[in-house]
């Protein structure tokens, strides 16, 4: 049996995938080991799939990425109209032409919720504020591969504070993520990364963001030769999303922030890739890390 065929049962779709029992057990005990490397004064979130589709817009989200977004629809109407609209697909016509947006879209990364909550708070405390925050990710990007999923999980470590307090989190983690790596047994590299902006102008703004050292990765490579998979990332935005919602630190201006994501489809595939497609016979260091 393929390692795909092992973790993933197909849905109709690339990249959208039912997860299998030996998949689910190693995801699971995965975010065990992900909490225990959180902070205590961390606050807990989980996000649902979905997201306000105003937060994600005033989040500058369609300026960056708008090839990725996927937007909730429905149809609208009255009951005649969307009956008639309906069934268009029994006679074969296209039905999805009434469809229109609604005030929701597919959750694109984990943190985009976390930052209107806070602003909301009001004054943010002294020392700032730590999360640890969860969402099943959505990004247009069909293929086949099993390191790019369309749906996906996406959990982060998002710290929210002064300039100084944002560098100092963002160090520590990377100097921490690749000894997790090293635990989980995992080949890894950090390099100096960008995101995929859309278009032209995105060309612009993925060379200011290399510029600022604005992103990391740890890369992992699933097999000896195979051009390694980004599977934690290391973002600084800022005071993107501090200025974007008004969010100010109690004496330093407006908040900066960062987030640690861990691609935790893109790990849990790693482990798999690397150790072997039966966790029985994983090496013993890894297990026990794992609690396996
Ligand atoms: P890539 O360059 O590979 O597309 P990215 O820069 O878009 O990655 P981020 O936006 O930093 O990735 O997302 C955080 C993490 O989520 C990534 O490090 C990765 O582990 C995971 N991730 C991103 N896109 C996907 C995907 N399509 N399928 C599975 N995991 C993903
Ligand atoms: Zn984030
Ligand atoms: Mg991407």
């Amino acid at each position: 049996m393929s390692l795909k065929n092992r973790l993933f049962v197909p849905m109709g779709a690339d990249g959208v995938y039912a997860r299998t029992q030996t998949y689910v057990h190693v995801l699971d005990q995965l975010e065990k080991f992900i909490t225990h490397q959180r902070a205590a004064q961390a606050e807990v979130l989980r996000f649902p799939p979905v997201m306000s589709r105003a937060q994600l817009e005033k989040s500058g989200y369609l300026n960056s990425f708008p090839n990725l977004l996927g937007c909730a629809c429905a149809l609208h109407g009255s009951e005649l109209e969307v009956r008639l609209m309906a069934d268009r697909y029994a006679s074969g016509e296209d039905w999805t032409e009434g469809l229109a947006a609604t005030d929701l879209v597919l959750t694109p990364a984990a943190c985009y919720p976390v930052y209107p909550i806070i602003a909301d708070r009001g004054t943010m405390p002294v020392g700032g504020l730590q999360f640890d925050i969860e969402a099943d990710c959505f990004r247009r990007e069909p293929s086949s591969n099993l390191d790019r999923l369309q749906s996906f999980r996406m959990r982060e470590f998002v710290r929210i504070g002064s300039e100084p307090e944002i560098m100092e989190f963002r160090e520590a983690w990377m100097l921490r993520a690749p000894q997790l790596a090293d635990q989980l047994g995992l080949p890894h590299s950090m390099d100096i990364a960008n995101d995929p902006f859309f278009g032209r102008a995105g060309q612009m703004m993925a060379v200011s963001q290399r510029q600022q050292s604005l992103k990391f990765e740890l890369l992992i490579p699933y097999t000896p030769d195979a051009k390694p998979t980004a599977c934690m990332s290391f973002n600084y935005h800022r005071d993107h999303f501090g200025v974007t919602w008004n969010i100010n630190t109690a004496n330093d201006g407006p908040a900066h922030t960062s987030c640690v994501a861990f691609g935790m489809d893109r790990l849990t595939v790693a482990l798999f890739s690397i150790h072997g497609p039966d966790p029985d016979h994983w090496p013993g260091a890894v297990k026990a890390h794992l609690a396996l």
